[in-house]
Order: C-alpha cells, then structure tokens, then sequence
C-alpha cells in the first residue's frame, strides 16, 4: 500500500513539476514577443530618439506603429500627439510626418485624417490652406470637390431643403451661379471628337463650331444631324411607326448664325429673361452640335402628345437619345420641360442615363468627368 501511494504522489509531483515548467515558459515566450519584440522592431535611430526624448518606456510599453517610427526618425514626432499617432495609419506618401501633424494642428481627429490620406491626397494643398472642415460628411459623395466647399456651405445656406449630395452635385453643375455668367468653352475638336459632351448654361461650343459630318435626313433633305445621330434617329423613327408612334423631327441641326436669329427673335417678343427660360443663347444650344433634333407629334405642330412623351421616354434610349429636358427638371436643367427635345449620347450612355433617372446634367457630373 506505502508503495503504491508513494509512486502515485510521484506521478503527481512529475506532473506538477511539467505543469509549472510549461506556464513559465509560455509566460517567457509570450511575455518576450510583447515587451522586448516590439522595441526591437524599431529602427536603431528610431530608438535613440525616443531615448532622447524620454519616451523609450512609453513607446516600449505600446505596440508598434510605423507611424511613430517614421515621425521619430524624421524628428517630426510631438509628444501631445503620441497617442493619436497610434491611430494614423502610416501612409508612404511625400511629408507624411509634416502633413499629419499639420492636420492634428488643425484639430483633425485620427479617423479623419485616415480618410484624408488615403482618399485625398492630391488635394492635400488645398485641405493644409483652410479651417478644419467636416470631411467625413462628404465621405460618400463621390463627386465632391474640395476647390468648391466654400461654394456648398453658401448655396446649402441658401437651400437648407437639400441634403448635402444634392447640394454637391448642384454646385458642381454651377446653379449656384446665375446661368451664362461663367462658363467653360470647348474647342472644335472637343466638340467634334466626342459625342457625349455636356452643353448647357455653363459649356459653352465655340462661334464656328461645325461638325464636320452632318447629313441630311430622309424625312427632309434640309434637316441636318452627324451621322451617327441621324442613323439612330431612322431607327427610332421607326421603331415608333411599327408602334403607332408617328412622331416628326423639325429643328435638328442650327448653326450659330440660326440659333442667334432665334434668339434675338424670341428675347425681342418676350425679353431677354422669359426668352432665356425656353432658348438657348447662341453658342450654348445642343442643336449647334448636330446631336439634338425636337420632335413633334403629327396631331400637333410644336409639341408632341403625352401619350408620344410617354413613349419617347420609355424608349428613345433604346436608340441613343434622351428626353433632354424633361418635366419637373428646369431646376437643374435651367431650360423649362421641352418633352420634344431630344438629345443622342449613343445607346449605352443614353440608357445607363435613362435608368439613372437623373437628368444628363447631373450624370455628367457624377459619373463623366
Ligand atoms: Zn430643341
């Protein structure tokens, strides 16, 4: 019996004995990786900095953080900011040391200044230039334009019943700013190389402009589109016939010359501000670019019926063409609703616009530039 209980009470001191051996030595080991590995990570000159700046037993004690490590090595780091730092994830971009303690100057949490380094460096400048700013409030406005902010917060002053994407966009497009008082101007080739540019109050088509290859269409040899607008407007004109839609183009193509008679002619009956509700300044009217014809229905001679409205809607895409200025989008558009005025932009634009349900405004702002 003495025998048994004796080597039952050694089998249990072995065990004992191991149990205590294993913790010890996973207490070393685990106990090594945080304490010692850490400050061994940092660079030599990081080190000897730290140790400068009293901070080795402060630093040692945190994880490590390549932030800190290159602030300290480019003697940039500020003992106020040790515990933002190790929220800023290091970024290898130019002055990163500089431009974060920059922004920390300016009152920008760690969060924000995330965001700013990795989404908005090119911008940086600009950002350094100002007054600390709400950035996160813009961070899912993908069309958001720092150069403009000044001009949000004013026209969301004067327009609280927009949300700020709204406000963004809006900016973007100009409507802070009375229509034709600034504006971008194209080139001729711009406007002749690319089918899909934005003519409004703000993009401006030179004097002389154009296109080079206007063709006339079958319905009337003295109405002219560029090619491409002119094939596609065949296809939609009868696509219409086989659907009962019977629908005829007048006013396609206008030079400049023409669109200054029209205009000169409606501001002389209505004024210049009526006038600028329904026709475009010469220069600023998509009839000049060939890519634009108005449409009417045969019952009606300048209008098309709602029931062809409706139709052109749900389908002129189909063939490239938008309803440029529809109903309910003078705010944006500036032009009052023109259901008749179609626009082409090709059928994969014209139909990623159609089901944006977003005037072509807007979606150039958005999704073009
Ligand atoms: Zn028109």
């Amino acid at each position: 019996m003495n025998k048994r209980l004796k080597i039952i009470l050694i089998i249990l001191l072995v065990i004992l004995i191991i149990t205590i051996i294993s913790i010890t030595l996973l207490k070393i080991f685990t106990g090594k990786n945080k304490d010692e590995g850490n400050i061994s990570t940092y660079s030599n000159t990081a080190i000897s900095v730290m140790e400068n700046m009293d901070l080795y037993d402060i630093i040692n004690s945190k994880e490590y953080s390549k932030t800190v490590e290159v602030l300290l090595e480019e003697n940039e780091l500020k003992k106020e900011y040790l515990n933002d730092y190790y929220q800023i994830n290091y970024i290898n971009i130019n002055n990163f040391s500089q431009t974060i303690n920059l922004l920390l100057d300016k009152n920008y949490n760690s969060e924000e200044i995330n965001y700013i380094t990795e989404n908005m460096y090119e911008n940086i400048d600009i950002l350094l230039n100002m007054d600390y700013i709400d950035i996160l409030a813009f961070k899912d406005i993908a069309n958001f334009d720092i150069n403009n902010y000044e001009r949000y917060l004013a026209y969301q002053e004067e327009n609280k019943e927009y949300d700020l994407a709204t406000v963004v966009t809006y900016v973007n497009i100009g409507l802070d700013k009375e229509g034709y008082s600034e504006y971008t101007e194209y080139t001729n080739e711009e406007a002749q190389d690319d089918l899909t540019i934005l003519v409004n109050k703000y993009h401006k088509l030179p004097d002389n402009y154009e296109p080079n290859d206007l063709v006339a269409l079958s319905y009337n040899s003295n109405y002219y589109l560029r090619e491409e607008a002119a094939k596609a407007f065949e296809s939609l004109t009868n696509a219409g016939i086989l659907e009962g839609v019977i629908f005829y183009p007048f006013s396609p193509y206008r030079s400049y010359e023409t669109q200054e008679v029209l205009y000169n002619r409606y501001v002389a009956r209505d004024g210049v501000a009526e006038a600028d509700t329904y026709s475009a300044r010469p220069g600023f009217s998509e009839h000049q670019l060939g890519l634009a014809v108005d449409v009417r229905s045969s019952t009606l001679p300048d209008n098309l019926t709602p029931e062809h409205y409706e139709w052109m809607l749900d389908n002129s895409y189909k063939y490239g063409f938008i309803v440029r200025y529809p109903k309910g989008c003078q705010h944006i558009t500036q032009f009052m609703e023109e259901p008749w005025h179609l626009r082409y932009l090709g059928v994969e634009l014209a139909t990623k616009v159609h089901d944006s349900g977003l005037t072509y405004d807007e979606y150039y702002d958005l999704y073009m530039k």
